[in-house]
């Protein structure tokens, strides 16, 4: 513990957490649950208010206990993945596998898992003070807008097709009640470090719209300064001038779907947008102070080749956006309609996309973005490649976060939240949605509480994706066991991996090796329980 001149306490260290955890949590019976890797902190008021290990929580809570996943010199043990993969390893591990944003995945949760659930969860977080989930731990929003004016034929998000703005109206009520239900069991005033409007376009809302939403929850909870408060752009629906308005609006990061700057593909896909109408959303977020500009492409697209998509990514570098998120396209149009409209003929064959990807990683490797993990690069100097190079990587519902894991209040249709130990997920369709907030009810439909070896297994898989290790003695004494025995036949499938160069077993840990971490998901994937359990893979993306 260490206590600062501003009068700040750090209740933790990032860079050992095995000293500060494994005495208090194990021997502290009331103990509901640690986040791994969360720091907390509060004034020294606070501290004497809320003693961190001393709260007493529901009896059925199961127990989690942070866990040192890095080691004690995680800045030397994470190091920069080669910028060349080979061809071989793409081709022969380009499987479907989670994307690992929660574990258990999202399609565990189930229907048992309700609003009075969610409710009790949200009240202990309430009443459980600093230790996991009260005032010293910061919260993450997500609201979930869904509305889009045109439909993208690649599109597999949950998202409503209309021209007519005034349905935002209704939404917007529905989404303020939902704040306020939630706010009922939280409590007024919470900290909040982390904000992100996804969609959907949230764009689709107006500037007045916005900030009506925004006020609503500056109203109700604390935005602390220094946070990461980002919104999903779509190009087509803001100018310059928009740009400067969302950056006043108080949102310091921005993402961009730009997918493909080719126009054959961006007619095959039904989204046209000039690569001159990005690079002036460029500029002006840069003059507008964005601390962080993330751009999304897709490759596998119809019509794409690797030339035209060597094209978009010199544009791509011209433009040099901090954070770049290439996905590859998963053409499934029996279970995404929109995608139904596309040629099967004009979609790319499996060598050509295997081409176009290690054009990508090539291309942005030489060109100064860092590998972060899974689809993710970022430029050397931004804050996650520094992150990744640190061992300080989390992972949410958002994908890759330099903050510090944090319970995470998912807000609007199909939104999905996460209160330690509980996942929820609302209601999928707008009619369900409205209808259980009319009522005065959180609209979760379903969810889950992680049970002991979820809680094991989560921190194992969760040190995989994001730092690249596991350390053994850290689990073992965090829970209890004795890891080679609770995961001996994981340990066994390891081997392939283990032969491939991906992933080493030392005498105190598992380590991915640098080339391992471009299939991080096929390492983390050997110890998903539930995934060993239902080789069904067919409803997951592609590993790389
Ligand atoms: S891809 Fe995005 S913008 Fe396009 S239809 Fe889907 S949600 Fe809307």
């Amino acid at each position: 513990m260490e206590e600062l001149s501003t009068g700040v306490i750090v209740l933790c260290n990032m860079r050992n957490l095995k000293d500060v955890v494994i005495v208090a949590p194990i021997q502290t019976a009331a103990l509901t649950h640690i986040n791994p890797l969360a720091c907390h902190f509060g004034t020294v008021a606070d501290m004497r208010a809320h003693p961190p290990f001393t709260h007493t929580p529901a009896a059925s809570a199961p127990v989690e206990v942070a866990v040192s996943t890095a080691g004690p010199d995680s800045a030397e043990v994470v190091v920069d993945p080669p910028h060349r993969v080979p061809r071989e390893l793409l081709a022969r591990l380009d499987i479907a596998g989670p994307r690992y944003t929660s574990y258990p995945t999202a399609d565990r949760f189930v229907e048992a898992f309700g609003p009075s659930q969610y409710a009790q969860a949200l009240k202990q977080r309430a009443e459980g003070g600093g230790a996991v989930g009260g005032a010293f731990t910061p919260l993450s929003i997500y609201v979930h807008i869904p509305f889009c004016e045109s439909v993208c034929y690649y599109c597999a998000c949950n998202k409503v097709i209309t021209k007519h703005h005034e349905r935002a109206d209704a939404y917007l009520l529905a989404l303020k009640a939902e704040v306020d239900l939630v706010v009922n069991q939280v409590g007024r005033g919470q900290a909040v470090s982390q904000l992100h409007l996804g969609g959907g376009s949230p764009t689709f809302l107006n500037d007045a719209q916005l900030e009506d939403l925004l006020a609503h929850l500056r109203a109700r909870f604390k935005f602390v300064p220094g946070g990461e408060y980002a919104i999903e752009v779509d190009p087509r629906t803001v100018d310059a001038t928009r740009i400067h308005r969302l950056a006043a609006m108080g949102f310091n990061r921005l993402s961009l779907g730009v997918q493909d700057f080719d126009p054959d593909v961006q007619v095959a896909v039904h989204r046209v947008q000039a690569f001159e109408q990005v690079e002036s959303l460029m500029r002006a977020a840069r003059d507008a102070g964005f601390e962080s500009i993330n751009m999304d492409l897709i490759y596998g697209l119809p019509k794409q080749t690797p030339q035209t998509f060597a094209r978009t990514l010199a544009q791509v570098v011209a433009l040099r956006p901090d954070r770049v998120a290439l996905y590859a396209y998963a053409h499934l149009p029996q279970r995404f309609k929109p995608q139904r409209r596309i040629d099967a003929g004009q979609l790319p064959q499996a060598d050509d996309k295997l081409t176009m990807l290690t054009q990508a990683i090539d291309t942005l490797g030489a060109q100064g973005w860092d590998y972060i993990g899974m689809d993710h690069f970022a430029l050397h100097s931004d804050s996650l490649a520094v992150a990744r190079r640190q061992g300080r990587l989390h992972r949410n519902f958002q994908g890759y976060s330099t903050q510090p894991d944090s319970d995470l209040i998912g807000l609007g249709v199909s939104a999905i939240g996460r209160v330690w130990p509980h996942y929820s997920q609302n209601a999928k369709t707008l009619d369900e949605y409205h209808d259980a907030v009319r009522r005065g009810e959180l609209p979760v439909v379903r969810g889950m509480t992680l049970s002991r070896d979820d809680l094991v297994r989560r921190a194992v898989i969760m040190a995989i994706m994001c730092q690249g290790r596991v350390d053994i003695e850290s689990i073992e004494l965090a829970y209890l066991l004795d890891f080679r025995q609770y995961f001996g036949l994981e340990l066994s499938q390891l081997a392939p991996l283990i032969e491939s160069g991906l992933v080493e077993l030392e005498s105190d840990g598992v380590r991915v090796t640098p080339l391992g971490w471009y299939f991080v998901r096929a390492i983390a994937m050997v110890f998903d329980r539930h995934l060993q359990a239902d080789r069904n893979l067919q409803r997951f993306s592609r590993i790389i």
